[in-house]
């Protein structure tokens, strides 16, 4: 029973790859550059990549056995908040990627899942799914505008960056606040 249901992806989306051009002999290299708008939603709650920003494709196809093997790397803007402070964080980001895709129907397509082991559709490989990973594993999931980042003043919520070094707040013990009162009744 064929497994595959007909492809469905789009050969002029950004993300996909046509692998038609290349031979599929083991060996066969290909290498594919090219800068395309970033899908939504690529990254995590506090950082991402925004969308529609560019993201630079520089990636080599190979002809292996069973598939072809992307590799390469995808860079590209991140905009985010620190974790700590709530600045803006404005960043640049390079993933590596480096996924096989096998041929639909190949000794490997019909021994392995596919969470372990991409799959082509024909000629097409659906690039998103690894680029999303790859993303989401680079992005820090509590991202903060610098490492030492001191965060902010949990009394006032000022930046402790911009406040002096004994910054503190009068904390008036509970007890003295009642005796104040006494003494204001007395007057
Ligand atoms: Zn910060
Ligand atoms: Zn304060």
């Amino acid at each position: 029973m064929p497994k595959h249901t007909p492809s469905t992806l789009n050969p002029r989306s950004p993300l996909v790859l046509d692998t038609r051009e290349l031979p599929r002999r083991p060996g066969a290299l290909r290498t594919e550059k090219r800068v395309v708008p970033a899908p939504a939603d690529l990254g995590g709650e506090m950082i991402a990549v925004p969308e529609g920003a560019d993201l630079d494709l520089d990636l080599r196809l190979e002809s292996v056995s069973e598939g072809v093997l992307v590799s390469g790397t995808v860079s590209g803007r991140v905009r985010g908040e620190c974790g700590r402070c709530l600045r803006e964080i404005d960043d640049s980001l390079v993933v590596r990627i480096q996924e096989l895709y096998a041929y639909e129907n190949s000794t490997t397509d019909t021994t392995t899942d596919e969470d372990e082991v991409g799959r082509m559709q024909g000629d097409l490989i659906d690039l998103e799914p690894a680029l999303r990973d790859a993303v989401v594993l680079t992005l820090p999931t509590n991202p903060l505008c610098r490492e030492d980042c001191p965060g902010l003043c949990p009394e006032c919520g000022v930046h402790l960056d911009d406040l002096p070094a004994d910054h503190s707040h009068e904390q008036i013990d509970p007890r003295w606040a009642g005796l104040s009162q006494l003494n204001r009744k007395e007057e």
